[in-house]
This record gives C-alpha cells, sequence and structure tokens, in this order.
C-alpha cells in the first residue's frame, strides 16, 4: 500500500517539519496529529529513535521536552513511553540548554534595547525602563515567554504581546507603545530561529545527518500502530 505509506509519512513530516519555515504556528504540530488515543510525546520519540527517523528527531524531542521534567520522568507512563536512559539523558541536557537560552534571550530582548537607545515615542513607559509602568511591562513580557512554561519550554512558540481587553486590543504592557511590541516581536523570531538551529546540537543528534524520508525503514504496519491501530483522520489525508 504504497500510497498510504507516503500519506502517512507526508503527515509525518508535516507535525515533525525539517525546516524552520515547515513550523507552521497555525497548524497542528507533534503528537497532537494523530487520531484516535494520543500518543504521549515520549512514546513518539521512542518509536522515532528506534526506527532511526532522523530527520524527525529534532522535533520529536522538542516535543517530548517542551512539558518539562515532569512529563519526561513520569513514573506511570506505559513501558513504550518511558525513556531510555540515554534518551533521557539527552532529553534533559537539552531541556536544560533550551531554558538556558529563552531566559538570556528575554533578558537581552527587554534591555539590550532599554539600555542602548530609549524608545522615542515621548509617552512610553519604556523610557524610564525602571519606572514601575516599564517594570510591571518587562515583568509582563518575561511571564509570556517563559513564566508560565514552568520547568518545560515554550521556546518555539510565538508569545502573544496583545490581550483582547472587552472586544480592545491591548498590549499586556500599559502604555508600551507599538514600536517596543514591535521589536519584542522581531527579536523574539530571531529567538525562535536561533531555537530551531541549536536543536539538533542540544539534544546531541550533531551526528546524525538528515536523511530523506524516502530512507525511512519504517513499514506501514508500525506506522499504522503508532497512529493509534486506525491510522491518521480523514481530515490530514
Ligand atoms: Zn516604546
Amino acid at each position: 500500500m504504497p500510497t498510504i505509506r507516503s500519506q502517512i509519512l507526508e503527515v509525518i513530516r508535516d507535525a515533525y517539519p525539517e525546516t524552520f519555515e515547515g513550523l507552521g504556528t497555525s497548524k497542528p504540530l507533534g503528537e497532537s496529529i494523530f487520531s484516535g488515543r494520543t500518543p504521549h510525546p515520549n512514546e513518539v520519540l521512542n518509536l522515532f529513535v528506534q526506527q532511526k527517523l532522523t530527520s524527525a528527531l529534532p522535533m520529536a524531542y522538542y516535543m517530548a521536552t517542551r512539558r518539562g521534567l515532569n512529563s519526561l520522568m513520569d513514573r506511570r507512563l506505559p513501558r513504550n513511553a518511558t525513556l531510555p536512559l540515554e534518551i533521557l539523558q539527552s532529553a534533559m541536557g537539552g531541556l536544560m540548554r533550551l531554558r538556558e537560552l529563552e531566559l538570556n534571550e528575554t533578558h537581552d530582548l527587554i534591555f539590550e534595547q532599554t539600555g542602548s537607545r530609549p524608545c522615542s515615542a515621548s509617552n512610553c513607559p519604556s523610557r524610564a525602563p525602571t519606572g514601575p509602568a516599564a517594570l510591571a511591562a518587562y515583568h509582563q513580557v518575561f511571564d509570556r515567554i517563559v513564566g508560565s512554561s514552568q520547568l518545560g519550554t515554550k521556546v518555539l512558540q510565538v508569545p502573544e504581546f496583545y490581550e483582547d481587553l472587552d472586544g480592545e486590543l491591548r498590549c499586556i504592557g500599559p502604555g508600551i507603545c507599538s514600536g517596543c511590541v514591535e521589536r519584542w516581536e522581531s527579536k523574539h523570531a530571531e529567538l525562535r530561529k536561533k531555537a530551531w538551529a541549536s536543536l539538533p546540537g542540544v539534544f546531541g543528534l550533531k551526528d546524525c545527518c538528515p536523511s530523506s524520508l524516502l530512507s525511512w525503514t519504517l513499514t506501514t504496519g508500525t506506522l499504522q500502530r503508532v497512529l493509534g491501530g486506525v491510522g491518521i483522520s480523514g481530515r490530514l489525508l
């Protein structure tokens, strides 16, 4: 059944992209594409490692890692979702380095621009970077980017710097000018790219060159098993 097989591989490639450009912000990524029972991201990672799906590994590692240590090391998981020591170590090491990158870059995003040249908008709180209004805004930015990720990471996600207040779109830092928000957005876009490019390195995948899907050894049967035994949803096919 070569057609089903290539369709399934296409869907996997879409959900575990090989390039930054494949990382659409609105499309479903990772295990959420599977219909029926949604596999735990550890389970998908285990399978991809076993099957040497090297091109999908950076994303599979990221999907397992972003939920944090509790998810990586959850003792209640079934055997096929329990990570072997070597994979666990790579995943934890990668998580720590992604957290570090995320924190450092968020710090720079806020303070590098305020330090070198103050915002030119006359009433933007950023002009007084240590004033209460600016500090409140910066706190919100930190929170938006790294705060709620707890012990995991959200580094590939696009943060929302505006919120809807009764139909009115307002910046999460009250009074902050749109120029400042645009700078945050473009800096964060750079952070996402940098984080993406670092994935193979932080997860110790340096030596495994990206392989084409054509060289995957996965059988259709195995693919269907990981897809919950029933295949993938009709919408995706
Ligand atoms: Zn400003």
